[in-house]
C-alpha cells in the first residue's frame, strides 16, 4: 500500500488529526504536520505502540510485574478488594481478545479494529472497576450496619450455608443418579460443572468477563481459588527466571513452522508448543503458523518480532535477461467454435499431418498444446478446448492466445457457442480467423454462413472487412495448408516478438498428477528459454525441471518462446493459468511458493471467516437464505469459472453455497451429495451416468444441463431472486391538512381536516407532519364525517381525525396516510 498523509490516516482511523499526531509523537514517530506522509512501518509502529499503551492501566491495577505483551489472546488481571469479613475478595477480570492482524494491506482497517478493541477493553475494565467500587461501597454500608445486623446476618449466613449445602447435596445426588443411569465417564466433569454453578454465587462473586466463546474450557479455573490454592495476590508466579533472558529479534515470514520458529528463538520445540497451547493454539512441531500467531508467541516469550514485509519476497522475481533483443516468435493459436463443428477433428488433422509425420511409431500423447513446423514457420496450437478454459485463464491474467481460429461448420452456420466464442475473443482483443469447416459436404453453404457471421460483426475481406476466412475440411484436409499460411500471415501482421535468451517465464496450460511421474505440468514458454534442471516457481508450487517432453513424448532439453512443453519436477500440480518463472535457486522458489501458499490460505481463511461469520450472524436472525449447488463441469476451468460466478451472486440476504464442485460426468455420489445438502446440480457440458440418473429420479433432485455459462448463472440468479424476502415499501396514499383542532370529552383531541390528496382510510397507518417533518407515526383512533364513523374519506372532503396515542396535533399540521405494499425483488 502506498503511504498516506497523517490526515488521511487519521480519517481512515476515524480519530481527530491532533489526537493521532499526539499518539504518533508518543510512539516516537516524527511528523511535522498533518500533510506529512507516514510509511507503513510507521503505521505498524504506531499500532504496536497503541497496543502497548492500552495494556498499561490494567497492569497498574493488577500486577507489578513487567508484563509487556498486550493484546494477546487472554489478559487476566485480579483486583483485590479488602473486605470487612476477614476474607479477602478477589475479583478476577479475564479479557480474551481475538487475534489482531497487522497485515500491511489492511493496516488502516486493523488500526481501526485495534482502536475498537482498545475501547472495548477499556469499557470492560471500566465495568470491572465499577463493579469493584460498587462492591466496596456495598461493603462500607454493610460495615456500618454490621453491629446491629450481626446477629441477623449470622443466622442468615447459617441458613444460607444450610441451603447451599442442601443445594450441593441435591446437585451431587442428581449427578450421581445421572451417572448411575448412563454409566459414562463423561459424567464426572458434568457433575463438577453442576457443583460449580450451584455454589459459585454464594461463596465467591466472580466477575467473569469474557468475549470469547472458548471461555467454557476455562470455566473450572476460578474454582481453584475457592479451593484454597489461591495464587499470590499480585498474580505473579512463585517461580522466577533466575537470569535476565536473552531478548532476540526474530524475523517472521508470512508463514513459519513451529520447528523453524523455535529454532529462531533458540527454544525447544516442546516449550514453544506449550506456550502456544497456553495461548489456545494447538500445534504440532511441523505445523506452519501464520504470521500473526507467530508474532504473538514470539512476544509472549519475551522476544521482539519483526515481520518480514509481506511482498518483499515477490520483488525482484522478474528474471528477464537484461540487454537481450526481442525476436519474432511463433503465434499461439486457440481453436474455438460450436460443438460438433469440427474443432477436435481440425486439431487432430493438423497434428497428424504435421506433428507425427516422420516420428516413427511415436505415440502422440495429449499434452494440452502442440506446435507444428511448416515451411514458413512454427505455429503453436493450444489444445484445451472449451471457451471456459480460455476465459478462466484470461481471468487469471494469463493471456496466451494470439489468434483465435473460429471453426464454423459450413453445413450448420452460426450457433450459440459460435457467438460465445466471438464474444470471448473480442473480450480478449484477440483477432479471429474463421475456418469454414466441412466444405467437403454437399450440403455446405459457405456463403450463407458467411452472411450469418457478418451479422455477428465478423466481416470477411471480400465483404470489405478484415477477417480472414478459410474454407477447410478437417476430413479431407482441404484448405488446411491455406489455414496455416493465413495464421502465419496474421502473426506477421501482429508482429509477435519475445526475448529468447535468459531464464524462462510463461504460463501453465494444464497440470495433473501421473502415476510414477508425479506432478506433470504443461507449460507454454512466453519468454526466455526453459532448460532442464532450472529451478522453477509455478503459482504456489516450486521445483526443479527434472525432465521435459514435447508433444510427441520425446525428451527435450530446452524450450523457447511460444513452445509448449511438459515439465516434471514440481512439488504439486499448479493451477491452469498460473504463471511460471525460472528462479535463481530452488530454495528461493520454495520460499516464495510457501509464502504464496500462506498468503493464499490467509486470503481463503479471511474470506471464509468473514463469509461464515456473516452468514451465521444473519442466519441467527434468520435473514440469509442459502441456495446450495453442486457443480460438475467438463474441465476444471469451467468448474472454477462457475464456482466463482455463482458465489459472486451472493448478497447479504441470499447466498450461493457451492457444496461440491468437480470435473467429469455426474455420478451417484454427486447426486447423493446434492440430496444430502438439498442442493441443485449445475451440470456444465457433462451428463449423468446410469446410476446417477436412477438416483436423480428417485430423489427428485433439481438438475440442469448447460453448455453456456451465462445461462447457468441466470438460472441461479433467478433462484436467488425467488428467495429474496419481499420488500415492504411505504406508499403514501393520501394527505390531509389540519384546519383546526377541537377537544371532545369523548374522543379527546379531534383534528378537523381537509383531505387534500388521495384518500385517508381508517385502518391505514398515518404520520403527522409539521413543516414537512415527521413528528409522529401511528394509527387513527377514529375517522368521522360529521357525526358518522367512516372508513374512507377522499380528496376534497372534510373530516374529523383523532390520532391514537397522540394529543399534540395542531392546526397547520398535515396527516399523511400510507399503505405498506409488498414488492417482490430481483437480484
Ligand atoms: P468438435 O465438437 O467441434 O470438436 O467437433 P468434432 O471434431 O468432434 O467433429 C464432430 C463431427 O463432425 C465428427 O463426427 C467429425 O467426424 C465430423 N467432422 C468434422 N470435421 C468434418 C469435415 O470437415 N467434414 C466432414 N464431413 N465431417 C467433419
Ligand atoms: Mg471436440
Amino acid at each position: 500500500m502506498s503511504d498516506v498523509t497523517v490526515s488521511q490516516f487519521a480519517d481512515a482511523l476515524k480519530v481527530p488529526v491532533d489526537k493521532l499526531m499526539k499518539q504518533l509523537d508518543e510512539a516516537g514517530i516524527r511528523v511535522s504536520g498533518a500533510d506529512d506522509r507516514i510509511s507503513d512501518e510507521a503505521k505498524s509502529e504506531l499500532l504496536s505502540h497503541l497496543r502497548r499503551a492500552h495494556g498499561r492501566p490494567s497492569e497498574e491495577v493488577a500486577t507489578s510485574g513487567p508484563r509487556k505483551i498486550t493484546l494477546k489472546r487472554k489478559t487476566q488481571s485480579e483486583i483485590k478488594v479488602s473486605a470487612s469479613l476477614g476474607r479477602a475478595r478477589t475479583v478476577s477480570v479475564e479479557v480474551r481478545t481475538k487475534r489482531t492482524y497487522i497485515n500491511r494491506g489492511v493496516l488502516e482497517e486493523q488500526a481501526r479494529h485495534a482502536q475498537e478493541e482498545i475501547d472495548r477493553l477499556k469499557e470492560v475494565e471500566d465495568a470491572a472497576r465499577r463493579a469493584v467500587e460498587e462492591e466496596q461501597r456495598r461493603k462500607a454500608d454493610e460495615e456500618a450496619r454490621r453491629t446491629e445486623d450481626e446477629k441477623r446476618r449470622r443466622s442468615e449466613e447459617d441458613a444460607r450455608r444450610v441451603a447451599d449445602e442442601d443445594l450441593r447435596r441435591q446437585a451431587e445426588q442428581r449427578a450421581r443418579e445421572e451417572a448411575d443411569r448412563s454409566r459414562k465417564t463423561a459424567d464426572k466433569p458434568a457433575r463438577i460443572e453442576v457443583d460449580a454453578r450451584e455454589t459459585k454465587s454464594y461463596h465467591r462473586p466472580e466477575l467473569h468477563v469474557s468475549t470469547d466463546m472458548t471461555s467454557r474450557y476455562k470455566k473450572k479455573k476460578p474454582l481453584r481459588g475457592r479451593r484454597g490454592v489461591s495464587a499470590p495476590a499480585d498474580g505473579r508466579h512463585a517461580f522466577e527466571m533466575p537470569t535476565q533472558p536473552v531478548k532476540r529479534e526474530v524475523s517472521i515470514p508470512e508463514t513459519i513452522t513451529v520447528a523453524e520458529l523455535a529454532q529462531k528463538m533458540a527454544v525447544k520445540g516442546s516449550e514453544l508448543i506449550k506456550t502456544l497451547m497456553n495461548m489456545g493454539v494447538m500445534a504440532t512441531i511441523n505445523q506452519p503458523l501464520d504470521q500473526d500467531t507467530a508474532v504473538l508467541v514470539v512476544e509472549e516469550l519475551g522476544h521482539t518480532a519483526k515481520t518480514t514485509r509481506a511482498d518483499a519476497l515477490e520483488e525482484g522475481l522478474q528474471t528477464a535477461a537484461a540487454g537481450s533483443e526481442a525476436a519474432p516468435r511463433p503465434p499461439v493459436v486457440t481453436i474455438m467454435g460450436h460443438v460438433d463443428h469440427g474443432k477436435t477433428s481440425l486439431l487432430d488433422f493438423i497434428r497428424r499431418a504435421k506433428v507425427a509425420a516422420g516420428e516413427a511409431g511415436g505415440i502422440t500423447q495429449h499434452i494440452g498444446a502442440y506446435h507444428v513446423t511448416t515451411p514458413r514457420g512454427i505455429i503453436t496450437f493450444i489444445d484445451t478446448p472449451g471457451h471456459a478454459a480460455f476465459t478462466s485463464m484470461r481471468a487469471r491474467g494469463a493471456q496466451v492466445t494470439d489468434i483465435v481460429v473460429l471453426v464454423v461448420a459450413a453445413d450448420d452456420g452460426v450457433m450459440p457457442q459460435t457467438i460465445e466464442a466471438i464474444q470471448h475473443a473480442r473480450a480478449a482483443e484477440v483477432p479471429i480467423l474463421v475456418a469454414l469447416n466441412k466444405i467437403d459436404k454437399p450440403e455446405a453453404e459457405p456463403d450463407r454462413v458467411k452472411a450469418e457471421l457478418v451479422q455477428q460483426g465478423v466481416i470477411p475481406e471480400d465483404y470489405g472487412g478484415d477477417t480472414i476466412f478459410v474454407p477447410v475440411s478437417a476430413r479431407t484436409g482441404a484448405g488446411v495448408d491455406q489455414l496455416l499460411e493465413a495464421l502465419l500471415l496474421q502473426a506477421e501482421v501482429l508482429e509477435l516478438t519475445a526475448v529468447g535468451d535468459g531464464p524462462a517465464a510463461g504460463v501453465v496450460l494444464e497440470s495433473s498428477i501421473e502415476k510414477g511421474r508425479g506432478a506433470v505440468a504443461t507449460v507454454l514458454v512466453k519468454s526466455g528459454t526453459l532448460k532442464s534442471g532450472d529451478p522453477i516457481l509455478a503459482g504456489q508450487e516450486f521445483g526443479r525441471v527434472r525432465a521435459m517432453f514435447d508433444e510427441n513424448g520425446g525428451a527435450v532439453e530446452s524450450a523457447g518462446p511460444s513452445i509448449p512443453v511438459q515439465v516434471l519436477g514440481l512439488s504439486n500440480p499448479p493451477n491452469a493459468g498460473d504463471e511460471f518463472l525460472v528462479i535463481e535457486s530452488e530454495r528461493k522458489a520454495r520460499e516464495v511458493a510457501l509464502y504464496r501458499q500462506g498468503k493464499y490460505r490467509d486470503v481463503k481463511l479471511a474470506t471464509r471467516t468473514t463469509k461464515i461469520e456473516d452468514v451465521f450472524s444473519q442466519m441467527e436472525e434468520g435473514r440469509v437464505q442459502i441456495v446450495p449447488v453442486v457443480i460438475k463441469a467438463d474441465v476444471q476451468g469451467s468448474a472454477e469459472a462457475l464456482r466463482e460466478s455463482l458465489t459472486r451472486l451472493s448478497t447479504g440476504e441470499v447466498a450461493v453455497k457451492v457444496v461440491g464442485s468437480g470435473v467429469g460426468g455426474i455420478t451417484e455420489s454427486d447426486v447423493m451429495l446434492a440430496v444430502a445438502s438439498k442442493a441443485r446440480i449445475v451440470a456444465f457440458n457433462v451428463r449423468a451416468d446410469g446410476a446417477a440418473r436412477a438416483a436423480l429420479k428417485d430423489n427428485g433432485v433439481d438438475i440442469r444441463y448447460y453448455s453456456i455459462i451465462y445461462e447457468a448463472i441466470d438460472d441461479v440468479r433467478d433462484a436467488l431472486s425467488g428467495m429474496l424476502a419481499p420488500e415492504v415499501r411505504d406508499q403514501i396514499v393520501g394527505l390531509a391538512q389540519v384546519r383546526e383542532v377541537f377537544h371532545s370529552s369523548k374522543f379527546g383531541q379531534v383534528a378537523g381536516c381537509l383531505v387534500a390528496e388521495g384518500y385517508v382510510r381508517r385502518n391505514n397507518p398515518i404520520r403527522v407532519l409539521r413543516d414537512n417533518v415527521v413528528i409522529f407515526e401511528g394509527a387513527l383512533e377514529s375517522l368521522r364525517r360529521f357525526k358518522d364513523d367512516v372508513n374512507e374519506v377522499r380528496a376534497g372532503t372534510e373530516c374529523g381525525i383523532a390520532v391514537k396515542d397522540y394529543n399534540d396535533v395542531r392546526a397547520g399540521d398535515q396527516i399523511e396516510c400510507f399503505e405498506r405494499v409488498v414488492v417482490t425483488r430481483t437480484l
